[in-house]
């Protein structure tokens, strides 16, 4: 068993995986279905499911909860990546596909809220890998933290590009009717060409946005994050244009846009994406990202600056501080693996 292996052998596989989880807690399994083709679930009884964002005063929430680490979705972009190396685990492929499931999360988490010590402070999720990506069909971890933050009317904001959140919906509004509740879904562009190989194990951009329409109908505002707006790919005015009025025309409350950013990990995932699928892109892509892992700050005003005139063209207001989701900020570039905050979901 790969999990065996890094425990045995590598003294930074053992170190992470045993802060985080106990090495003696981990099962391995693959199912045999279409759908889990090819991914390895890594199910580990969790120490704490409850995590505190580093530097919380630069972010916009403090605690986060992540049950699952890796992602099927799949993006190539997704910045979570660089956090599958502090467990020994592949960045690339790996990521994709070799999933950790925080089996205990929901017990965990109503154990946690339960402290004396515990405030009752927002909780984030979604914030480093997809909370309701595919292997949640399966495990069902999101019932159980949803009905535990219920339970205690604890506030909470989950981000996602997964339109099985929807399947939580009577919980959510449960949830709603005794506590703040903020859902934002992640839609970067409606290009279905772009999608199928930028973002390859996510729904479609209107699936997502359909996900928008049901909770809006159902009375539980939703914002959308609009990211990433991927630079030459999609953010010419008319890309811009289609992607906020189907946001718009799906009852967002809010749109945000956030320019792609490229750390470690991610950068040469994407890189060797981009020269595979857009090789005349490589060299422009070289000099935007030449300063670090951010778009130049010019190149990010002028997103915001579009995305905000169109959002307002089409109706839709700015978002509004601990709505709908917990808008991320740029940080710095070394982050611990629990730590990591925020992909581009
Ligand atoms: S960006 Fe989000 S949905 Fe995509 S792979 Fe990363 S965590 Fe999953």
């Amino acid at each position: 068993m790969r999990w065996e292996n890094l425990t045995a052998e590598s003294g930074r596989g053992r170190a992470a995986d045993t802060a985080l989880f106990g090495a003696d807690a981990v099962t391995t399994r693959t199912f045999d279905t279409p759908e889990f083709r090819g991914i390895t679930f890594h199910e580990v009884r969790a120490r704490s499911v409850v995590n505190r964002v580093p530097g919380a005063s630069r972010m916009p929430f403090e605690w986060t909860v992540n049950p699952y680490r890796g992602c099927s979705h799949a993006c190539v972009y997704c910045f979570a990546r660089k956090s599958h190396s502090y467990l020994d685990l592949d960045t690339g492929l790996g990521f994709d596909s070799q999933i950790v499931v925080k089996v205990n999360a929901p017990e965990l988490l109503r154990r946690q809220l339960a402290s004396p010590r515990w405030q009752g402070e927002h909780i984030a999720m979604g914030t480093n890998v997809d909370c309701y990506q595919r292997a949640e069909g399966r495990y069902r971890l999101m019932p159980g933290i949803i009905a535990a933050l219920r339970d205690h009317a604890n506030p909470f904001s989950l981000l996602t590009k997964g339109t099985l959140v929807l399947r939580d919906l009577d919980l959510l509004k449960q949830a709603a009717s005794v506590t703040e509740v903020g859902v934002s879904v992640s839609v970067g562009f409606t290009d279905p060409a772009l999608w199928r190989t930028v973002e390859p194990g996510t729904p479609a951009p209107e699936r997502r946005l359909d996900v928008v329409r049901t909770l809006a109908g159902h009375g539980i505002g939703c914002g959308v994050l609009m990211a990433p707006v991927i630079p030459f790919l999609s953010d010419g005015p008319e890309q811009l244009r289609a992607t906020v009025r189907a946001i718009a025309s799906a009852g967002a409350t809010s749109v945000t846009p956030l320019a792609l950013h490229l750390r470690p990990g991610a950068r040469e995932w994407f890189m060797s994406w981009l020269g595979r699928h857009h090789p005349h892109l490589v060299h422009r892509y070289e000099r935007l990202y030449a300063g670090g892992a951010y778009a130049p700050k010019w190149y990010q005003r002028r997103i915001t600056r579009q995305v905000h005139e169109l959002a307002q063209e089409y109706g839709m207001g700015p978002a509004r501080p601990g709505a709908a989701r917990r808008l991320p900020e740029p940080e710095p570039e070394h982050t611990t693996p629990e730590r990591t905050q925020l992909t581009l979901l």
